[in-house]
């Protein structure tokens, strides 16, 4: 049964707004506390790139932090100033890295470099040894994934060179799993016995490998912490599991309903031809509010499917930037009129459903959300959970 009834939080978005994208803080807190405790006995870091996958960096990092996340990873250090304007007691860690010469930004904002090569260490190094200090960083070891991350080469060469490991503190060794959305991917086994393998070479330090996918590989791959990424922002981070709670709803309107009849075409290009009399509802949401235009519709493929108080609506044609147009001929005229509220992702429409559609991953789905759609945030208050 699809789900019908319309979400509360539509009843306070404005009456200017076009579209509504719901963040449920109180939902990112939950699946936070269900990732900690999964990894129980391992820190559980949360990864805030990207404008927290789309949901608005400064919002979950607060939410985060009132759900007891400690550990803030990022990808850009604008990323982490953001964090660290937001949690002024907080570890930030920026998994891009340090380029020459950013030094001074990272120390002055107190901010962690992850570094993945020796080059970037030596970097690194020569920064601490400007300022006479052993600043700390965390170091990405290259499990496999040829990324990111010092070789075996290169963790010997760092192994035998105790002046670049004292002049500066290496807090954390990482690495990243490439398949971990696969739990039967023997990648996963052989990245975890490298990195074994590559961190008994160095001075001990704790250990941070799995990100969201490898929480659920299991003990084995948790260490002393843990990065939790898209299962928190209730993607589905493993192929065949129930997500945890969903984090994202986006709703539009219907502004026109227009009467059309068999044999006339919907939209850009004249690519959608009508095989019957239809009604034909025009939404304001578009690509530019990241629906991607794959997720059209033509004579020889379907596309989206919106739902309105529950009933499916098909696209008809394509997406244009700011319209999408839908079928909705089979839904009662009462329900399907102008004005009325039109699940894009909710209760009938996961992002992993969305994404399946459109041929990409649901990362991308949440990353390209943008700004435009009202955002309306619930919860994430201390006490919730
Ligand atoms: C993005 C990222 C993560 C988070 O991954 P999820 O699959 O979203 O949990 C963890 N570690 C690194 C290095 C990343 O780049």
């Amino acid at each position: 049964m699809p789900s019908s009834k319309n979400p509360d939080h539509l009843n306070d978005a404005s009456e200017t707004a076009n579209a509504v994208l719901a963040i449920d803080l109180g939902a990112l807190q939950a699946n936070y506390r269900s990732l900690s405790a999964l990894a129980e006995g391992a820190e559980c870091a949360a990864v805030v790139k990207a404008n927290a996958y789309g949901t608005g960096e400064s919002e979950a990092v607060r939410a985060l932090e009132r759900a007891g996340c400690r550990t803030f990873f990022v990808a850009t250090f604008k990323e982490a100033e953001t964090v660290r304007s937001v949690a002024p007691d907080a570890t930030v860690y920026v998994l891009n890295g340090v380029y020459r010469g950013a030094g001074p930004a990272f120390a002055a904002a107190s901010v962690r470099p992850v570094l993945s090569s020796l080059r970037e260490i030596e970097d690194w190094v020569e920064f601490c040894t400007q300022v006479g200090e052993a600043c700390p960083a965390a170091i990405q070891l290259d499990t496999g994934m040829h990324r990111l991350g010092l070789t075996r080469e290169e963790v010997d060469m760092l192994a035998g060179s105790p002046d670049l490991l004292d002049a500066f503190s290496p807090v954390l060794v990482m690495s990243h799993l490439a398949c971990a959305d696969e739990p039967d991917h023997p990648m996963n086994a052989d990245q975890l016995k490298t990195f074994e393998d590559l961190r008994a070479l160095l001075p001990a330090k704790p250990a941070c490998f799995a990100n969201s996918g490898g929480i659920h590989l299991g003990p084995d791959y948790h260490f002393d912490m843990v990065r939790a990424g898209f299962s928190m922002y209730g993607g589905r981070a493993v192929a065949g599991r129930q997500p945890l709670a969903p984090v994202v709803q986006l709703h539009t309107r219907i502004a026109q309903i227009h009467e059309a009849p068999a044999g006339r075409t919907v939209g850009y290009g004249a690519a959608h031809t009508l095989g019957r009399p239809t009604r034909v509802a025009t939404l304001t949401l578009g690509y530019a509010d990241g629906v991607f235009r794959y997720l059209g519709a033509h004579d020889t493929k379907a596309g989206l499917t919106g739902y309105i108080d529950g009933h499916p609506a098909p696209a008809l044609g394509r997406v244009s930037m700011d319209l999408i147009t839908l079928d909705v001929t089979n839904i009662p005229e009462a329900i399907a009129r102008r004005g009325a509220w039109v699940e894009i992702i909710g209760p009938n429409v996961s992002i992993d459903d969305l994404a399946d559609q459109a041929g990409t991953i649901g990362y991308e789905i949440l990353t390209s959300l943008g700004n435009r759609a009202e955002r309306v945030y619930l919860g994430g208050e201390a006490d919730t959970g």
